[in-house]
C-alpha cells in the first residue's frame, strides 16, 4: 500500500492497468453485448472490376458500446476469440446476415452473396457445420447465397480436421472463400486440396501495387494461379484509381475497398446498390 502513494510506481502501475481495465472491461463487456443489442452489422460492397456493378458484399461486425463508445473489431475480435465468446458472436452474425437476406429477398431486392467472416477459432467446435446448418435451417435462408470467408492461418492450422468442415459445408450449399490470400504463409498446397471458390488478395499487396514492382508480380501471378484453378478472384483495400486501374489490366474480378466504398449500414447500402427485381 506504501508504495503505491510513490509517484514513479505509481505512473508505472497506471500505464499497465489501463491497457489492461480496458481489456477486461471489453472482456466482460462482451458477454452481454449480443443480449443488450450492441452488435450491428455493416456491409462492404464488392463489385466487378469491369462493370463497377456489385456482385457480393461482406458482412463486417460493429460493436457501439453506451459508455466506451464504438469499438473496432479490430479491438475485440481477438478478445471474443480469447475468451470464447466468438463462437455466439459467430452464430449471431450468421443468423443476423439470414435475417437481412430474407428482408431483402422478401422486399423483391436483387441481392448478390453475402460473405461472413469465420473465425479461426469457431473450428474448434465440433459442431461447427451443424449449428450453421441449424442457423439457415431455421431462418430458411438459401446457403447459395452465403460465402464462407475463413484465413489462411486458420485453415492451414490443422488441415486435416479443417477439410471435412468445409467439404460438409460446401455441400449445404455456401461457397467458400480464402480471406487475407499472401498475408500468412507461404505454402500453397492446401490450395488444390480445398474446395474453395473465392481467393481473396490481402490488402498489403493491393497497397504496394503501384509502388512496388515484386508486389504487382506476385499480385499478377496470384491472379493467373486462381484463374488456372477456376477460382474467382477479389481485392481488397483498394483505396486508389490507380490501384483500380492496374488490378483491371490484371484482369482481377472484383474490388473492394474505400475507393468503391467502406461498410455501410443495411439502410445504406439498399438505397446505394440493390435494384428491385421488376417482374
Ligand atoms: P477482414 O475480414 O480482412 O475485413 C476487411 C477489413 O478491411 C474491414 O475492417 C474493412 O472495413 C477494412 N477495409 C475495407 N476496405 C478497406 C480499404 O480500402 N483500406 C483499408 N485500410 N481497410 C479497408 P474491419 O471492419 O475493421 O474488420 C477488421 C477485421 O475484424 C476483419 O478483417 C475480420 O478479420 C474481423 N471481423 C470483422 N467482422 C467480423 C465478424 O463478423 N466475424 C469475425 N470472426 N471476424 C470479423
Ligand atoms: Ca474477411
Ligand atoms: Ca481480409
Ligand atoms: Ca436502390
Amino acid at each position: 500500500q506504501a508504495k503505491i502513494q510513490n509517484g514513479g510506481y505509481q505512473f508505472f502501475n497506471e500505464s499497465i492497468s489501463s491497457t489492461f481495465l480496458r481489456k477486461l472491461d471489453l472482456e466482460n463487456e462482451l458477454r452481454w453485448a449480443i443480449a443488450k443489442n450492441q452488435f450491428t452489422l455493416h456491409y462492404q460492397p464488392q463489385v466487378s472490376s469491369e462493370t463497377g456493378h456489385m456482385k457480393g458484399m461482406e458482412a463486417l461486425i460493429r460493436w457501439n458500446h453506451p459508455t466506451l463508445g464504438p469499438v473496432s473489431p479490430g479491438e475485440f475480435i481477438p478478445i471474443a476469440e480469447e475468451t470464447g465468446t466468438i463462437m455466439d458472436i459467430g452464430k449471431w452474425v450468421l443468423k443476423e446476415v439470414c435475417l437481412q437476406l430474407n428482408r431483402w429477398l422478401s422486399a423483391s431486392f436483387i441481392v448478390p452473396s453475402i460473405a461472413v467472416n469465420l473465425s479461426a477459432r469457431q473450428f474448434l467446435a465440433p459442431d461447427l457445420a451443424s449449428s450453421i446448418h441449424d442457423i439457415v435451417y431455421q431462418t430458411c435462408c438459401d446457403p447459395q447465397h452465403i460465402v464462407i470467408e475463413i484465413t489462411e492461418s486458420s485453415s492451414m492450422h490443422d488441415i486435416e480436421s479443417v477439410l471435412p468442415i468445409l467439404h460438409e459445408l460446401k455441400s449445404f450449399g455456401f461457397q467458400i472463400a480464402i480471406d487475407d490470400f499472401g498475408k500468412g504463409y507461404s505454402a500453397l498446397g492446401y490450395i488444390k486440396q480445398f474446395p474453395i471458390d473465392i481467393l481473396k488478395i490481402d490488402k498489403s499487396f493491393v497497397q504496394e501495387l503501384t509502388s512496388d514492382t515484386k508486389s504487382a508480380v506476385l499480385t499478377k501471378a496470384i491472379i493467373d494461379m486462381s484463374h488456372g484453378m477456376d477460382l474467382r478472384v477479389i481485392a481488397e483495400g483498394v483505396e486508389t484509381l490507380e490501384q483500380l486501374d492496374c488490378l483491371r489490366t490484371m484482369n482481377c474480378d472484383m474490388i473492394q475497398g474505400y475507393f468503391i466504398d467502406p461498410a455501410l449500414s443495411a439502410e445504406q447500402l439498399e438505397t446505394l446498390y440493390l435494384t428491385k427485381d421488376e417482374q
